[in-house]
């Protein structure tokens, strides 16, 4: 076997580094990170990490001595530049090129700009890395604004964080409810009530116009209807741009995102592509879709370790997430493709409730807030392809035990 080289030090690719030793691969594995961290987890950034709750090592993936002691060959701070698909090199920023045997792509996402902002800002923030958030830390906190363009879980999860830091918030959605793309409206109209309630200035159904500014620094957002939200800080959680420009320049198939298949495996069969990079299918909903989760990222990082290393597929997962906001925990499996129905089951209003997508009878997707037995129960069903009786679902009198049965 030749060298494995994985670009990207992520969830994913630190992740695949650990995979690919678990799975038996001994040779050398290089992983190429342009960030100057070791690999760490991204969701803590919203939340713990963002609130000052996390101690400074809580997020790497693996302390460095796991790295020493598995012989991965670590180059941070340094950009893969190239790909050469036919010569089987990647050329670094630092000029130095390696050669792989299988090359893994694990370049992840970015945050997407807000559109029609050509001059950076100071003030005008993003989060998608461990920096990004230090930066947004500094602007919270007691006598602070901040205005947070996009109710997307990212947005949502700041909102919180930043009102626990004492500074006041305001979150605008351009579409009519929060969470529109990611969760039902009965979901959406929860998680509003709950900003609302703890003092975000949430406001759906708005156009942001322009930024205001002073001296390089932003002073307010500009609405559509003339109003404008004085600041000192906006976030802009409007969703993520995959980082496919190697994979694009190496000839890769391509589609808002890198084409992979059950194996992580790109058109190049030497070439493997992980996480948030990548448009993969899902076996239980016959599609093809970008997931940007954790376990979507191990399960491929898995995947391609297999693959690599002549073992068999791993089984296939249901894919899942999760998102924390003030107390409440919400756990979301499968996807709601192909749905016909809506069943809510508990009371919205006590907190803890869950709401399941149907389609021709089937469970396809759960939506649970504090309800760690729906979730795992329907997660679990999804997975077996069950047909459910949405009378017994949606009635609390039943025990989640009976409705499998
Ligand atoms: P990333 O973790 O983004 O890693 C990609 C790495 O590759 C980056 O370090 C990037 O800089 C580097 N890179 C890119 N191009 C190159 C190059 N050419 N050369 C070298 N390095 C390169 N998921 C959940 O499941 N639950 C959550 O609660 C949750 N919360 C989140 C909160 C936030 C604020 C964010 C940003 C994400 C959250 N996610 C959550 C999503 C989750 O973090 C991602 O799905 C996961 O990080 C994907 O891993 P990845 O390795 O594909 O990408």
């Amino acid at each position: 076997q030749g060298p494995v080289v994985i670009v990207g030090a992520g969830h994913a690719g630190g992740s695949a580094a650990v995979a690919l030793r678990q799975a038996g691969f001994a040779g050398p594995i290089a992983l190429i990170g342009d960030e100057p961290h070791l690999p760490y987890q991204r969701p803590p950034l919203s939340k713990a990490w963002l609130k000052g709750e996390a101690a400074d090592n809580a997020l790497a993936l693996k302390g460095d001595d796991w790295y020493a002691a598995h012989h991965i060959d670590l180059h941070l701070g340094v950009s893969a530049s190239a790909v050469d698909p036919a010569a089987r090199t990647v050329t670094l920023s630092d000029g130095v090129v390696l050669p792989y045997g299988a090359l893994i792509l694990a370049t992840g996402a970015r945050a997407r700009p807000l559109p029609g902002v050509t001059e950076p800002l100071a003030g005008v923030l993003t989060l998608r890395s461990r920096a990004d958030a230090d930066a947004l830390r500094q602007r919270l906190g007691p006598g602070k604004r901040l205005v947070i363009i996009g109710a997307g879980y990212v947005g949502l999860e700041v909102a919180a964080s930043a009102l626990a830091a004492g500074g006041a918030v305001t979150v605008l959605e351009r579409e009519p409810r929060v969470l529109a793309r990611v969760a039902s409206p009965e979901m959406s109209d929860f998680f509003s009530r709950l900003h609302a309630a703890r003092g975000v200035d949430l406001r759906t159904g708005v156009t942001v116009a322009g930024l205001e500014s002073r001296d390089g620094a932003v002073t307010g957002v500009r609405l559509a209807s003339g109003e404008t939200l004085a600041c000192n800080a906006v976030l802009v959680g409007i969703g993520a741009i995959p980082n496919v420009e190697l994979a694009v320049a190496a000839g890769l198939a391509c589609d808002d995102g890198v084409i992979v298949d059950g194996d992580a495996r790109t058109s190049d069969p030497h070439i493997f592509a992980i996480g948030d990079v990548t448009r993969r299918p899902l076996a239980l909903y016959e599609r093809m879709t970008r997931l940007e989760s954790v376990p979507s990222a191990l399960e491929q990082a898995k995947q391609a370790a297999n693959a690599i290393t002549g073992r068999p597929a791993p089984a296939s997962e249901t894919p899942w997430f999760w998102s924390d906001q003030y107390e409440v925990k919400l756990q979301i499996a499968g996807l709601p493709f192909d749905a016909d129905q809506r069943v809510t089951r508990g009371e919205p209003d006590s907190g803890h409730f869950a709401v399941f997508h149907l389609g021709a009878g089937r469970l396809l997707a759960v939506e649970a807030a504090n309800a760690p037995q729906e979730f795992m129960a329907a997660k679990m069903m999804i997975h077996q392809r069950k047909s459910v009786d949405p009378a017994l679902l949606a009635d609390t009198a039943f025990t989640m035990k009976d409705v499998m049965a």
